[in-house]
């Protein structure tokens, strides 16, 4: 393990490119091809994305987390973490077109598409205290 990076910021719809930005840089080094590499942005997306929508309720405060480290050489582990709401059932919330949005824009897909473009995703989640899920490819 090794090379690890910590970010926070703001809760802000803004900060998701910004997320994906700073996880693009950290993964240059680690020699991936532009497919990889879209695929851990989109990842890295869809979670930023819930923390701010879900997890902070679209408020636009609160803090997001997220520390990225490098195992077994060339393997990128990102762990994205929000204080907000959390999840009340977790492997509910992680079926296909399972969303507690009702807007029709909320497809339920979140999870489902970073669990097709990274190798695992483990979520960590409590009522009132928050989310975190880490993302390994
Ligand atoms: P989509 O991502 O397709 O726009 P979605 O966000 O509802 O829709 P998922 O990303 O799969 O779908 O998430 C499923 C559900 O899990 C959400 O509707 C929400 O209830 C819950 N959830 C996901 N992430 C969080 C989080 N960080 N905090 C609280 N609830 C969350
Ligand atoms: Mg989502």
């Amino acid at each position: 393990e090794g090379n690890i990076v910590k970010l926070e910021f703001e809760a802000l719809p803004e900060n998701q490119g910004f997320a994906r930005s700073v996880v693009s840089a950290y993964c240059v080094s680690l020699d991936p091809t532009l497919e990889e590499l879209t695929e851990i942005k989109t990842a890295v997306s869809e979670a930023v994305s819930n923390a701010i929508i879900h997890g902070y309720e679209r408020k636009g405060t609160g803090q997001i987390e997220m520390e990225l480290k490098t195992m077994d050489k060339d393997k990128v582990y990102i762990k994205i973490t929000d204080y907000g709401k959390g999840i009340r059932d977790i492997k509910k919330a992680r079926e296909p077109m399972f969303s507690t949005e009702e807007s029709r824009e909320m497809s339920g897909m979140g999870f489902t598409v970073m669990e097709s473009f990274v190798d695992k995703v483990f979520v960590e989640s409590e009522p009132d205290k928050g989310t975190a899920v880490t993302l390994i490819k």
